[in-house]
């Protein structure tokens, strides 16, 4: 890990910046796309079980909301603060344009470790953070979805808390609820989905068969779980995982089933009796063809990039890669399939839910698929003929695709007054 960190925003800013220069954005314009809207910070205090009140911080955070409402999720974690919602949030913004929805980017979080809260806790946190950021949530202003450690239990809680204090069912204000409530069919996994379709596509343009082919998947989540049967589904060897508590390999692939049967039961990758425990610090340096990054951001840094073992990087996470990573994995002929495109199954499944919740009419499972499929499937033909055309890498494509989409209707709309 190297010792000097710019700040996840820095970061964020950096990548915007220089798109922003790569399409030649006039200066002014420039600032509209790369600042934050608005940023709210809110207090959250509530009543644990044993009747002691505490209080959390939590922020929501708009972007650019140029081409529609700010979409983006709502993450539980204790290293959540302002700096990185803002820098989230602008990934949203050019995640949104670069497939195309009509979305402007948003995002939000709670300061808090959710693990040892009880659901009374979790759900006491989730309405009262409802409740502070509710002025910035409607369908037509606001959407937010889960995100790290928030699931479609706190979406449903969410969504009945801005239902009650607005008198009106609205389903249309977050994405990734439960079916029962105006969710969708195919949002769990999507994400998973969103990524598999990039793996496929990145392998058929490199001429690289994907029978056989190592990959490694770092986080064990709502997205890298159900990467390891996605994947093994292609014929893919999935040879290590890790996950907070620990990391495991089998240079003979993992068996999907076994493997999420043990972490069912014991809550961690970790012990896992068919394979080999190793140092999760040691899990992207094993030699394969692909590298899954699926847990939190800057887990990538230039001395990672400098041992990495894979020929490919599918970026799931957001932010996993720090921008002193880039210039070593190009350097190294690694490919990176950022994460606003590569993670974008997403948003685009959410994009589906909202449309389907305003609209009053629920789409059958197959035709979400293939929305999905085709949508994804354009986003990456896309940012791969803007990389060629170019001649950079697909991230500075993917950004500078997004940024010109997000220029175009920021201009296209005037500044107010
Ligand atoms: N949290 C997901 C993401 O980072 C989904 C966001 C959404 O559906 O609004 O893309």
């Amino acid at each position: 890990m190297s010792t000097e960190r710019v700040s996840a925003w820095e970061a964020a800013r950096e990548r915007l910046e220089s798109a922003a220069r790569l399409v030649g954005l006039d200066p002014g314009l420039a600032l509209l796309v790369i600042e934050p809207e608005r940023v709210l910070e809110v207090s959250v205090p509530f009543r644990r079980d044993d009747g002691r009140i505490e209080l959390l911080k939590g922020w929501r955070v708009h972007h650019n909301t140029s081409r529609g409402p700010g979409k983006g999720g709502i993450r539980f974690h204790p290293a959540v603060n302002a700096d990185e919602v803002k820098a989230l949030a602008s990934e949203m913004s050019v995640k949104c344009a670069v497939v195309d929805i009509p979305f402007g980017g948003a995002k939000g979080g709670v300061a808090v470790d959710p693990r040892p809260l009880s659901a009374g806790e979790l759900e006491r946190v989730t309405r009262r953070y409802a409740f502070g950021v509710g002025p910035l949530l409607d369908p037509d202003r606001d959407v937010p979805a889960p995100d790290v450690n928030t699931d479609a239990r706190v979406m449903a809680w969410l969504m009945d808390t801005i239902s009650m204090i607005r008198g009106r069912a609205t389903p249309g204000v977050v994405t990734g609820k439960p079916l029962a409530i105006g969710g969708s069919h195919g949002h769990v996994g999507a994400t998973s989905r969103g990524v598999t379709i990039c793996v496929q596509a990145t392998f058929a343009e490199l001429g690289m068969p994907l029978a056989g082919a190592r990959a490694v998947i770092q986080g064990y989540g709502k997205v890298g779980a159900p990467l390891v049967y996605l994947l093994s589904s292609l014929g893919m060897r999935v040879v290590a995982v890790s996950d907070v508590d620990g990391a495991v390999h089998n240079p003979a692939g993992l068996d999907p089933a076994a493997l999420s049967q043990h972490t069912e039961q014991t809550g961690s990758v970790a012990g896992f009796a068919l394979a080999e425990a190793i140092d999760p610090q040691e899990l992207f340096s094993i030699e394969c063809e692909l590298a899954v990054p699926a847990a939190l951001g800057g887990v990538i840094d230039a001395a990672t990039a400098a041992s990495l073992g894979a020929k490919v990087v599918v970026e799931a996470a957001n932010g996993p890669t720090l921008p002193e990573a880039d210039p070593v994995l190009a350097s190294r002929g690694i490919v990176v399939v950022p994460d606003v495109l590569a993670n974008a199954g997403g948003v685009t499944a959410s994009y589906f839910e909202w449309a389907q919740d305003r609209g009053g009419y629920a789409w059958e499972a197959d035709v979400v698929a293939e929305r999905l499929r085709r949508t994804m499937a354009q986003a990456f033909d896309a940012t791969w003929r803007q990389s060629q055309a170019l001649k950079v890498p697909l991230r500075e494509a993917a950004m500078a695709l997004g940024v010109e989409r997000i220029a175009e209707a920021t201009q296209l709309r005037g500044l107010f007054p």
